[in-house]
């Protein structure tokens, strides 16, 4: 049943006038996920640009039963951002909530709105001579509210941890309308249950986020990267010890690309070349970076020995080190046009799983196998955070199937490397979350222990189940 027109105009009028849409061409960009995998629709986009507003927007929801989505940039992965196809969901999107509360240079510390996008929260440190190490692809539109639902992670996990590691305090709107304030720039606060914890990685499923205090660190003073050519997997994960023992723990990203996942990149996505003349199987991006002078710390030095050491072990076969900032942003665009790139080659199919670095070479040799046993002709692209144990186990389909045959089968081969997954004690999904693409693998694969607690909580917060509903538990 539609959202009946009433409280659509109350929404309005509480949200005020240039704060919403039931314009069908604005709300357009807001009801498709960057994958273009799910859409849905919605008879009002919220945009209010007040913690107060916001509380009063789903207070009013929680009397009337209205389902809220809360959206940031809307560049998740799982669905969770937009709303179903029945109409009955609402967005509210922080969009205009992108002002800074609060700089404190002498705690590291930054108080922003949840709105602000993550590209201005680097610029916003970095104005403060410090740096907020969080960086994803999508960070020219991701926000940091959704980068904290979403508990991103991203290229220097390795180094600074994932969202949950940035944040020290939240500001959330909670499904009956109260706020809670626990914007702190503690680091240290043993005062009960760290409440912040549940709505970090919570997908908008407990609350909406209207600010947050992050962790700022000391700006970067020199970075050193380096693209090489490996043997096989059980060389990568050797080259990562290897590279952190001799780093003195500089190494922030290290990062793997295959063969096929460049030939898509240089083939697809233009100004994009091989930065090697001969080619190979396997490639590691990886960088080393410091606040230190180099006077104190010559991080070329550090580059060089661990690229001398790895040759000399056989681990590295080839490999090129920028010589200028214009040289190494090439070498990311590889790595960060990866994804984008298997759109050119047909259908996809997605899995963001992790297991211990350690397993990562049987867990990549049992799922290839699998996969092709199960589909002659499949073309896996593992690519990704391989420092943190999280591969991007990307499909592309056989070249002579048709898309949507191939697409049809998303839940039998997601079935065929989860269970390889779980079965190494890794996890379905590293990064990216549940929202709706996962819920039902979550329920197959999460111990029911674990399901009930989940459930309970939700439940505790939102017992009418206004807030972002069916997505991660139903
Ligand atoms: C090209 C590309 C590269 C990417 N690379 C990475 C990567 O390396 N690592 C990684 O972790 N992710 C990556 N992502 C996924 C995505 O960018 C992240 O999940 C990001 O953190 C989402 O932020 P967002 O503002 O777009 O959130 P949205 O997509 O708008 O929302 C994500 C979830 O959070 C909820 N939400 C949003 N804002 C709020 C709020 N204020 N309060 C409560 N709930 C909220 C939504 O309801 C939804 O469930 C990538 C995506 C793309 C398109």
């Amino acid at each position: 049943m539609a959202i009946d027109q009433n409280h659509l105009q109350a929404l309005k009028t509480i949200s005020g006038k240039k704060s919403y849409s039931d314009d069908q061409a604005v709300i357009a960009p807001h009801v498709i996920e960057p994958r273009g995998k799910f859409s849905g629709k919605t008879a009002l986009l919220l945009m209010p640009d007040s913690k107060e507003i916001v509380s009063e927007i789903v207070s009013y929801c929680y009397a009337h039963d209205i389902k809220i989505v809360p959206q940031g940039g809307n560049t998740g992965l799982v669905g969770g951002s937009i709303p179903d196809s029945s109409g009955n969901e609402i967005i509210i999107s922080l969009k205009r909530m992108n002002k800074v509360l609060a700089k404190d240079p002498l705690n590291h510390t930054m108080t922003v709105q949840s709105g602000v996008i993550l590209i201005d929260a680097h610029k916003l440190a970095d104005t403060i001579n410090c740096q907020f190490p969080m960086h994803i692809a999508s960070e020219g539109s991701a926000m940091i509210g959704g980068n904290i639902s979403s508990n991103a992670g991203g290229i220097n996990v390795l180094q600074y941890g994932v969202m949950r590691d940035l944040v020290l305090g939240l500001e959330v709107v909670l499904p009956n309308g109260d706020i809670w304030n626990g914007l702190t720039g503690l680091r240290k606060d043993n005062t009960g249950y760290d409440l912040k914890q549940l709505f970090i990685g919570g997908e908008g499923t407990l609350g909406i986020i209207t600010a947050a205090t992050l962790k700022l660190f000391p700006r970067h003073k020199q970075k050193n990267t380096a693209f090489v050519a490996i043997k096989n997997m059980k060389a990568a994960v050797e080259l990562l010890a290897l590279a952190r023992d001799i780093s003195g723990d500089s190494l922030i990203a290290f990062e793997i690309l295959p063969r096929i996942g460049l030939d898509f990149t240089i083939k697809h996505m233009p100004g994009c070349r091989d930065p090697l003349s001969e080619r190979y199987d396997w490639h590691i991006l990886m960088e080393c970076a410091t606040s230190l002078e180099r006077d104190l710390l010559d991080l070329e030095a550090v580059m060089e020995k661990i690229l001398e050491t790895a040759m000399e072990a056989g681990l590295v076969l080839d490999g090129v080190v920028p010589k200028n900032v214009a040289e190494m942003r090439e070498l990311w665009n590889l790595r960060e046009h990866m994804s984008e790139a298997q759109k050119h080659e047909g259908g996809s199919v997605k899995h963001d799983i992790s297991v211990a670095v350690s397993k990562i070479p049987e867990f990549l040799e049992r799922a290839t196998k699998a996969v092709e046993n199960a589909m002659p002709g499949i073309r896996p692209v593992p690519f990704g955070h391989i420092g943190d144990g999280n591969i991007h186990f990307n499909l592309s389909q056989p070249v002579d199937m048709e898309k949507q045959d191939y697409l049809a089968k998303w839940a039998d081969l997601n079935r065929t490397v989860h269970d390889i997954v779980v079965d190494m004690g890794g996890s379905i999904s590293a990064e990216h979350g549940i929202g709706i693409l996962k819920v039902a693998e979550l329920e197959r694969y999460k111990p029911e222990i674990d399901l009930k607690v989940m459930r309970d909580i939700k439940k505790t917060l939102d017992p009418k189940n206004i807030m972002n509903p069916g997505r991660i538990v139903r």
